[in-house]
């Protein structure tokens, strides 16, 4: 597997890089990621609750590195949403991009949740059958693909192991 350095474009200050070492530092704070479906959690410093790592010399929010590295640039002015409610969590498939009145209103039946409440199939094209439904606390989540989870999962635990143990 390559583990390309990843470059984001969502700062203020320009594109920043996300550099194998940083992405080393980042997954040792990270207790496990073998489980999409949990939150994993960070265990070093918090900033008003949320997790914070040095990137390129600048103190950065841990989920949102965590966003860039798994879903992509953020983008611009939005903030990212911890649908899990937990701002300690660094799973990425628990965020979403949203707009800064938006995650002040955060409500509990969104507009798009009655578009997740309507999807047949997941992005992926597996059939949303009742087995393979994940059941979330916060509707928000809308109705997610076991499936998915699970690949994504193994996934995900594979590259920080692959990160750490360079
Ligand atoms: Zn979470
Ligand atoms: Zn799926």
């Amino acid at each position: 597997m390559s583990l390309p350095d990843v470059v984001t474009a969502s700062r203020k200050t320009g594109p920043v890089t996300i550099s194998l070492g940083a992405q080393r530092r980042f997954w040792l704070k990270v207790a496990t990621a073998d489980n999409v479906e949990g939150c994993w959690l960070w265990t070093a410093a918090t900033v008003r609750g949320y997790g914070v790592i040095n990137i390129g010399g600048k103190v950065t929010y841990a989920h949102r590195v965590a966003y860039e590295l798994w879903r992509g640039p953020i983008p611009d002015g939005l903030d990212i949403d911890h649908l899990c409610r937990t701002p300690r969590c660094v799973n990425a498939w628990h965020m979403e991009p949203v707009t800064r009145a938006e995650n002040r209103r955060r409500a509990p039946i969104s507009g798009q949740a009655k578009v997740h409440a309507a999807k047949t199939h997941c992005i992926n094209g597996h059939a949303l059958t009742p087995d393979n439904l994940i059941r979330f606390t916060n509707p928000k989540f809308g109705r997610q693909c076991r499936r998915c989870h699970r690949e994504r999962s193994r996934a995900s635990e594979a590259r920080r192991r692959e990160v750490v143990s360079r």
